[in-house]
């Protein structure tokens, strides 16, 4: 490698370190050694000693003495992805020395989702029969009496919210298109504390059966739905008789 600064690997990483000291590289002083194609090259030596280096893309300035030259990087699976190299210069000095190494995400990189902690990750519908899932001892929708945890405050009004702004809630689809809401209909039985008298439970088989209901939802299936008329049933007609 000659004169080019060597590398020091980390262990399983892309991230590498190099020495400090014994393997400077002296440029010289225009505007900064920092920012000169000197710095530029001696980055780019750093780093295709431990990648696929392309164009350089831009210097960023953390002070001074210290600053982070993008370089893109060709690595199969890391599509958008750069090289970044972390040089510094001791104030009055012209002495480069690479302190980092790193493959870092660019704009258009495809990253990972922001990770998401495993007691977190359980989702609406996720629970099989199987699954166990214990209650959160943190959760403000139950509270303790007796020795036993019951829904709170907290938890009623949330599930009132979730129904009313649900399916079977006063704004749902069904509702807008019913003569007659949920609380005239003689499949509602209402629930009482702590839900309150507004909710109910129907029990038509043909309609939201077992479901929890606002009694301003409705249905075709209401008890008052009319019956609808008999029709008079016509005489085959036989057009050969003619
Ligand atoms: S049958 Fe229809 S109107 Fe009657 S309770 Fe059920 S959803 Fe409401």
């Amino acid at each position: 490698m000659g004169d080019r600064p060597r590398i020091e690997r980390t262990v399983g990483g892309m991230r590498s370190i190099l020495h400090h000291g014994r393997h400077n590289v002296r440029v010289a002083k225009r505007n900064g050694p920092l920012f000169t194609p000197d710095a530029i090259e001696v980055a780019r030596a750093a780093l295709e000693e431990i990648g696929q280096v392309g164009r350089h893309l831009g210097i960023q300035a953390h002070n001074n003495e210290c600053a982070t030259l993008r370089f893109e990087a060709y690595e199969p699976g890391y599509s958008g992805w750069e090289w970044h190299a972390v040089l510094a210069c001791a104030p009055g000095s012209d002495h480069l020395t690479v302190n980092e190494l790193a493959l870092m995400p660019g704009n258009t990189a495809l990253k990972a989702p922001e990770w998401v902690p495993y007691d977190q990750r359980l989702r609406k519908g996720d629970l099989q029969p199987e699954a166990l899932l214990p209650p959160n001892p943190d959760d403000p929708h139950l509270k303790d009496k007796d020795g036993r945890l019951v829904l709170s405050k907290k938890g009623a009004k949330a599930a009132r919210q979730r129904w009313e702004q649900g399916k079977f809630g006063p704004r749902s689809a069904y509702a807008q298109h019913a003569a007659n809401p949920c609380s005239s209909c003689g499949y509602f039985l209402p629930l009482g504390k702590p839900i309150g008298k507004e909710f109910g439970i129907c029990a038509n088989e043909y309609a939201a059966d077992g479901h929890v209901v606002h009694e301003r939802n409705g249905c075709g299936a209401h008890t008052l739905t009319p019956i609808a008329e008999k029709h008079t049933t016509l005489e085959p007609f036989d057009d050969e008789q003619y």
